[in-house]
Order: structure tokens, then sequence, then C-alpha cells
């Protein structure tokens, strides 16, 4: 797969992240206006409500984009997103005839404010990378005891909260929580001291499922609309004291911050990759007919308040042991009702190298050994560090880009219960 050119010349740019071939959906708003549905090309957000409304991009069953979230799209199914994405290229590839009706319809990026681009109906969130999951096991429970015995044969997860996922550029606030070290006497409620991220992917379901029928990892996979980045924040002091016996609470609800584009599938498929080899044979409802996993670049960077970014992490996609297929299949398999709008976190994405570990956790090893930032030392999130996770698709002279997932964090409240 090579470059499809566009006139908007931005788009052309190998190291770009939103060439003609990606075409992610957000929304946005311009100063005083209501938020609206756009896809980013180049430096500038097409405005696809705008276009809807004008009838240059008509949809059977639409309208759709007449909201200001992209579920309608979403549930309408695979032949809607491919009828969207064909009359979209055709608009903007190089040499269009409808050109001078288009390019009205384009903004700066840079003036833009981006929201949520969907209703996020529910949040799950999965623990499915092994060096992650073995990194963990270690510091919370001792090498001997690191994977859990279930862990090589189901897609561990909890269901999270929707209300907790925020879009990129949302402070996120040091929370306050029920801590006990493994030394102390007695719990005690305090802000937590080891907050921390996860660098993740979302998967973004679009298909819904039916109430008391699971699905296959081929449908599943059918029923999931795109991808976004997903930093699932952890206050792990809390975590340690909470998660037995049902699993994280508190420690995770906090914040979920997600990338503001919304990389559709389509867009991804000249980067699919297998999930690694089985290290125990996996029930035949959790085969994968093909690949299912992305090989998609990823990076964190920390940044002190008034100081230089430090890349701290660097991994790939392609390292989960379970594809979101997998887990979304899995997810069904107790009749469980999946909607347009569910979103699935991977699970941490850790390598298996020390630089590429996918939270603070690791990359300190539980803080025993503090890492170099601009300016001094951490172990974990001090206050006012600003968080961002990126990820980038290499094609053949194209970059498949997914905007920043950025998240700065502020101090604790002085008095959670004062007013
Ligand atoms: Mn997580």
């Amino acid at each position: 797969m090579a470059l499809i050119r566009s006139w908007v010349e931005s788009a052309n740019a190998p190291d770009g992240p939103f060439p003609l071939n990606n075409l992610p959906c957000g929304v946005f708003s311009l100063a005083d206006e209501e938020p609206r549905c756009g896809v980013a090309i180049g430096e500038t957000i097409l405005d696809v409500s705008g276009l809807e409304a004008e009838g240059l991009l008509a949809l059977d069953g639409g309208p759709y984009l007449d909201v200001p979230f992209w579920n309608e799209v979403m549930a309408a199914g695979p032949a809607v997103w491919a009828a969207l994405r064909a009359r979209l290229q055709e608009l903007l590839t190089e040499g269009s005839a409808a050109r001078a009706e288009v390019e009205p319809h384009l903004v700066p990026m840079a003036g833009a404010r981006l929201h949520l681009p969907f209703l996020v109906s529910e949040y799950t969130d999965f623990y499915a990378g092994k060096h992650h999951a073995m990194n963990v096991g270690t510091m919370f429970r001792g090498a001997e005891n690191a994977l859990p015995p279930n862990w090589l044969h189901i897609p561990i997860g909890y269901n999270g909260r929707a209300s907790s996922v925020v879009v990129s550029g949302t402070e996120v606030r040091r929370p306050w929580g029920q801590l006990k070290g493994p030394d102390d006497a007695a719990p005690r409620f305090a802000p937590s001291a080891r907050f921390d991220i996860e660098l993740e992917m979302g998967a973004v379901v679009g298909l819904p499922s039916e109430h008391g029928r699971p699905v296959t990892v081929e449908t599943a996979d059918e029923m999931i609309f795109g991808y976004v980045l997903l930093n699932d924040w952890s206050a792990r002091d809390i975590q340690a004291w909470e998660y037995q016996p049902l699993g994280p609470f508190q420690a995770k609800a906090t914040a979920t911050t997600i990338s503001p584009w919304i990389v559709m599938k389509a867009a991804l498929e000249p980067f699919r990759v297998s999930t690694p080899e089985r290290e125990r044979p996996l029930l035949p409802y959790l085969h994968e007919p093909r690949p299912m996993l992305y090989d998609i670049a990823l990076e964190v960077g920390l940044t002190p308040e008034g100081g230089r970014e430090t890349v701290i992490s660097r991994t790939n996609y392609a390292e989960m042991y379970y594809s979101a297929a997998q887990q979304l299949a899995h997810h069904t398999t107790s009749g469980c009702a999946m909607t347009a709008g569910d979103l699935l976190g991977s699970g941490t994405i850790s390598g298996p190298t020390k630089d590429s570990r996918g939270s603070l956790l690791e990359i300190s090893w539980g803080g025993k050994e503090p890492f170099e930032v601009d300016g001094g030392t951490r172990s974990f999130i001090a206050d006012n560090d600003t968080l961002v996770l990126r990820g980038a698709a290499k094609g053949d002279g194209y970059t498949i880009g997914f905007g920043d997932c950025v998240g700065k964090v502020i101090p604790a409240l002085e008095d959670p219960y004062a007013g």
C-alpha cells in the first residue's frame, strides 16, 4: 500500500500523521461554535457534518453526522464505514473535480478544539500484555507466582467506568484514596504517592451484539470500528491495597485518557500482524482465523513543568498476547451484549526490554530504580508532569497517526471533602 495523494498538500508529507490513507474520525469546535464531526486530513480538519448537510456526503440510512459524536456511523456497520471512506477519498484525492465545493469545509487543525469523538457507552480494561503481566506479577506476588494460572487461557479484564474516559488534553487531578503500605499498621486516607500511566490501545466497538449471543473472534473483528491510544491512569498504592479479590476499583477510576481521533480499522489493514505463538493452546472459541493485531510503534514522553520532554518508553502494539478481537469475543461468552461506543482497553503494552515498558511502575521497578528526566529523576508521576502517548504505523511513504494522547497531572485537592 502506497501513499494516496491528496490535493490537500499537507496530507502528502511522508511523516505526517493524517494522509488520505488515514481519515480518522473526530469531533471539533471552533471559537464559540457547537462541536461537530470532522475527519483529519493533513494539517486540517474536514467538516463532514457540513459536507453531509450540504448533500456532498450522502450515506445509505443517513443522516448520521448531524450529531457531535460518531456512534450513529459506528452502529451503521461495515458497508457504511466503507462507503464513507470511499466517498471522502474520492472528494479529497489529487485532481478531484469536487475540490472547489469541498475546500470551504476545511478548517485549520491548529485553531480547533477537539472533543471526545464518540459517546463512551461502556469501558472494559484488559490485562493482556504478557511482559507487563510478568513484570507486575513479579513485583506484587514474586517471580514464582507472576502469571496467574488462568492468564495463558483467558484474556483477563475488569469492567471500568465509561464516565472516567476523557479526551486528550484534559488535566488529571491526583486522586486521594485508601492506602496501606506493607509495613503500615493501619490504612490511611491520603493523596496517591504512586500515580502512574498505562500505555494501551483502545478498540472502539461499532456493530452491537445481541444479549444472550456470544460472538466468534471473526465476528468480533468485524464489529470493531477503529482504534485509539489509551492511557489508563493508575494509582499503584491504592491498587496494591484494594485489588484482591475483585481486581482494581478506585485505583483505575480517576481518569482514562484517549487520543482525539478514531483510526478506522480499514486504515490499519496493511499493518495486521498475528498474535505471538501460543504457550498453551487456546480453547477453540478464542482461535484467531487471521492476524488481528497491528504493527503500531508506540512511545511515551514525560515533560516536567517548564522542562523538556524525555521519551521514557518505546514499544509496539504487536507485543500483546491477545488481540482486541479475542478480548471482545471472550467478553460475549457470558451472553453480555456489546454496544456501539463500547471501549476496550488492550492492557498495558510492555515489550521485553527495560526501555520498552509501558508503565512507570515497571520502568522504575516499583520505585527501586528511579529513572532520569529533564531536571531530576522519577519513580512515579510528580505534580505538573505532562505525559504523552504517541502511535504510528509506517507504510510505504506514509504514516498512520492517532494524534497525541496527552494529560497533565495537577496536584491533589488540599481537602477532598471541603465545601
Ligand atoms: Mn489498564
